[in-house]
């Protein structure tokens, strides 16, 4: 695996790359990855020449100080599972590098997207998300450009970035199922911040989720709901929303057509640890 800590040197080399016909496949992380990481790094093994990998935790994406100063970082041991993963480039930039002095600021027009779920609970968070992305992509030019379902929101808004970009036709998004722990819980580099008893409380989100989708058919969403934001707050958390939305757009599930599929996001603390999941739902009956 060949390290790189300067962007101008990584577009150099995958210029060449590039023009040699190689396809490359994207892969942007915080760090401190886990399984979940590497199972997108191995699904870009598997349809491209050169895989790269970027560890980078974007500043300009935390709407709190304290979670990126909290953010966990791992990198020895970052390296150690890219490389048994087949990772081929690891971009690992400073902030400097990432955000030069003179780069235009720009402002992403996300729309709706930008105004429900995270977007509403973390302003910000989005145009901290597009700026990263757009200027990897710049970077980077990859073919193929990984994301989890983890994250479903962000998926929306880098689909929807591709399009501001015009970049439909160059790059394709390829969006992966979410890795959990045997009990559940979604594997996030959060979790590590979780103590023993929060770690077992944690995994109430995806039961929460669970409950949702094992009800879809049988009981109002609304119940549905309320139901799963009074049993993660008598287990402790501090729920900033439990919701039910088109899974093509988010657009809230009253106004969606029958035939619309439709996933459960949440997102909820446990003490000063903000984790987030989500679940697609059966078709409706
Ligand atoms: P992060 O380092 O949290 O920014 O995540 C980097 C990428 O890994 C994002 O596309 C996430 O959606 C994805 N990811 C995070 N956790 C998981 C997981 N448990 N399973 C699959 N992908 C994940």
């Amino acid at each position: 695996m060949i390290l790189f800590r300067k962007a101008d040197d990584l577009t150099d080399f995958l210029l060449k790359q590039r023009n040699n016909g190689l396809r490359t496949g994207f892969v942007p992380t915080m760090g401190a990855l886990h399984q979940g990481h590497i199972s997108l790094i191995r699904q870009a093994r598997e349809s491209n020449d050169l895989v790269i990998c970027s560890v980078f935790i974007n500043p300009t994406q935390f709407n709190d100080p304290s979670d990126f100063e909290k953010y966990p970082v791992t990198i020895e041991n970052d390296v150690d599972l890219l490389q048994a993963a087949g990772c081929d480039i690891l971009f690992f930039p400073s902030v400097d590098e990432m955000y030069p002095p003179g780069l235009p600021v720009k402002t992403y027009d996300l729309g709706f997207l930008e105004t429900i779920l995270e977007g509403k609970f973390r302003p910000g968070h989005f145009q901290g998300v597009c700026r990263v992305i757009d200027r990897f992509l710049t970077l980077i030019h990859p073919d193929n450009f990984y994301l989890g379902q983890k994250d479903y929101q962000q998926c929306l808004v880098v689909r929807r970035l591709i399009t501001i970009l015009g970049l439909e036709q160059q790059v394709s998004l390829v969006i992966t199922p979410t890795l959990r722990d045997p009990d559940g819980l979604a594997m996030s580099s959060r979790n590590t911040r979780l103590s023993p008893d929060q770690r077992e409380q944690a995994v109430n989100i995806f039961r929460a989720l669970s409950s949702i989708a094992a009800g879809m058919n049988q009981f109002p969403p609304e119940l549905l709901i309320s139901d799963a934001v009074a049993r993660l707050e008598s287990e402790g958390f501090r729920v900033d929303y439990v919701e039910i939305a088109s899974a093509n757009d988010l657009q809230p599930y009253q106004t969606t057509l029958p035939e619309e599929p439709l996933v459960a996001l949440a997102a909820a603390f446990l003490g000063d640890v903000r984790l987030i999941d989500n679940m697609l739902l059966p078709p409706r009956s």
